[in-house]
């Protein structure tokens, strides 16, 4: 039974989101979080200005588009020096759309000449629920730590082989998802989801 439509398309996101979700809602299997790919759900203009609204932006068309309570995230990565870049711009910041691996090195080259105190950075996670009857709601989440100077690990996705998380010397790539999802932005903002989505 579907009791929820998750709108990401991308996999790594819903798995890690479902890893953190399982063993809070114990009553739910994965089957009960649908995703919009089932329902051919085109992905929405994004044009909120924050994570909150870009969540809500993917949650309100997902819902509106089944009828059933959705889920979505929008998330990035916040650099201090550069005032919060790349921010809600994360994913299409070296131009393209989920060009990970372009992203990664501009923002390294970015940064070439920024010294190691000076490269304070957070993931940021925002979590929608929108539910049929209007009723909205967003958690929020953040992990801070500090741009490497050079990438290492394959785990993850994203800026995670450039990300040092604060009381670690390895990058958010060289973590298990299990030790990720502790700590991360995103286990955070859908360890809070979690308790309105068990109301359903
Ligand atoms: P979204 O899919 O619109 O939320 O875009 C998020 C973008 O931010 C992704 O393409 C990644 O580049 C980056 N991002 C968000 N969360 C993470 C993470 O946990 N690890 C690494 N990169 C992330």
């Amino acid at each position: 039974m579907t009791r929820a439509v998750f709108a990401s398309h991308n996999a790594h996101k819903r798995d890690e989101v479902w890893a953190v979700l399982a063993p809070l809602l114990p009553a739910w299997t994965s089957a009960d979080i649908a995703s919009a790919k089932d329902f051919d759900v085109p992905p929405p203009v994004e044009d909120g200005v924050t994570f909150a609204e870009n969540a809500l932006v993917k949650a309100r068309a997902v819902c509106a588009a089944t009828g059933l309570p959705a889920i979505a995230d929008d998330s990035g990565i916040s650099v201090h020096v550069m005032g919060g870049a790349p921010g809600i711009f994360s994913a299409l910041w070296a131009g393209e759309h989920g060009k990970d691996d372009d992203n990664l090195r501009l923002l390294l080259a970015q940064l070439v000449d920024i010294p190691d105190e000076h490269r304070g950075a957070a993931f940021v996670c925002a979590a929608a629920l929108v539910l049929p009857d209007g009723t909205e709601v967003v958690r929020e989440g953040r992990m801070e730590g500090r741009i490497a100077r050079e990438r290492a690990g394959a785990g993850g996705f994203g800026y995670d082989p450039i990300f040092v998380p604060d009381g670690y010397e390895v990058t958010a790539g060289e973590l298990t998802p299990a030790q990720k999802n502790a700590i991360s932005h995103r286990g955070k903002a859908f360890t809070a989801l979690a308790g309105d989505l068990g109301a359903l």
